[in-house]
């Protein structure tokens, strides 16, 4: 089967193959066949090696498809089913799960070391255990989540990552209130996701944050009340908050600066919340005394910050009752072979979110 290979760290093109194998198939596994996925900025953080990652992989992870086979003992999935793919599923017993903190389970995510492809060269890895450039997958039964038959493939993708990410961290993680100030630097997939939350919890203001003018444009039909350069930040902060700062700050770019950036737009007391991913060796500083006498809140918020099938379930139920938007997040649709065009379409940042169809 086809799939988009990287097979060296550091390189920013993808080949697509067709010696691609999907392995691993057994007891609690399912086989999917992808339909659509999204390219999320994760990825290209995989290729770059600023998020680590064995090589050679196929990257992809925020996907869904269809069920073809399912392995023994598995319960609740079959031949046919609509799936989406959870890239971090809950095992239910661990302390993490046990604490109901099922966003933190690593069980599901140490099998990332083990190889997902095979082709005549060699083991393929798959991005974060997943791999979903590919035609056909093999994960664990619970990185499988039924959708429902009113939710394209194309919008189930998304939500098993950058909607969810971006939701969550407003709904969840900085649980925005109604009549709030808000603003979120970084306007891609992710921070318009977290846009649409803060609209949706009823913030007074959504300041978009971006240096990409086509991203400004976007982020105010999503919600935001206005959009601004990153330079316009400290007039923005002044005019709008009279100089006190943002109730809730969204960092959604994943680098120290803009952190800072973030840190510092955040009223005393507010919510600094950082929901972009960022290296192991770019390090955010705040000093002693200002964390302690601001006593600003900095929540960190990983994969929408809570239990994700019900970040799901709630991103669909938002999503039909309209008060979200998820058909025009998807900007760019290209089939498997225009995989280095969306690429380039998402450094640029062209893209909100392309779409890349199997
Ligand atoms: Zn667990
Ligand atoms: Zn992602």
């Amino acid at each position: 089967m086809r799939a988009a290979v990287q097979h060296e760290t550091g390189q920013d093109k993808l080949e697509v193959l067709d010696d691609v194998e999907a392995v691993g198939f057994g007891p609690g596994k399912v086989r999917i066949r992808i339909r659509a996925t999204g390219l999320c900025h994760s990825d290209l953080s995989a290729m770059s090696g600023v998020l680590p990652q064995p090589a050679p992989f196929v990257p992809g992870h925020e996907g869904a498809g269809e069920i073809l086979d399912v392995g023994d003992g598995v319960t609740g999935l079959a031949p046919g089913d609509r799936v989406l793919m959870c890239w971090l599923p809950a095992c239910g017993s661990c302390p993490s799960c046990r604490r109901g903190q099922t966003h933190l389970c690593l069980a599901g995510f140490m099998s990332a070391g083990t190889p997902n492809f095979k082709r005549p060269g060699g083991d393929v890895f798959g991005f974060a255990g997943t791999g979903t450039f590919a035609e056909e997958v093999v994960v664990a039964a619970n990185c499988a989540v039924p959708v429902p038959d009113d939710v394209p493939y194309d919008i189930a993708a998304l939500i098993g990552c950058g909607v969810t990410t971006g939701l969550g961290a407003a709904l969840n993680t900085a649980e925005v209130v109604a009549g709030s100030s808000v603003a979120v630097i970084g306007c891609g997939g992710v921070g318009i996701s977290t846009i649409q939350g803060a609209r949706a919890s009823g913030a007074a203001q959504i300041v978009a944050v971006d240096p990409v003018a086509a991203r400004r444009e976007a982020a105010l039909r999503f919600g935001a009340t206005e959009a601004i350069a990153p330079d316009e930040l400290g007039d923005a902060k002044q005019r709008i908050t009279a100089g006190e700062g943002f109730d809730y700050v969204f960092e959604v770019v994943g680098k120290s600066a803009t952190a800072r950036t973030a840190y510092e737009a955040t009223r005393r007391g507010g919510t600094l919340c950082i929901v972009g991913a960022g290296a192991m060796d770019d390090f955010f500083q705040v000093n002693m005394f200002e964390l302690f006498f601001d006593e600003k809140r900095i929540l960190p918020s990983l994969y929408g910050g809570g239990d994700v099938v019900r970040s799901y379930e709630r991103a669909i139920a938002l999503w039909r009752a309209g008060r979200i938007d998820l058909e025009n997040l998807i900007t760019h649709r290209v089939p498997l072979a225009g995989i280095n065009d969306a690429l380039e379409q998402m450094r640029t940042g062209t893209a909100l979110r392309t779409c890349i169809e199997l």
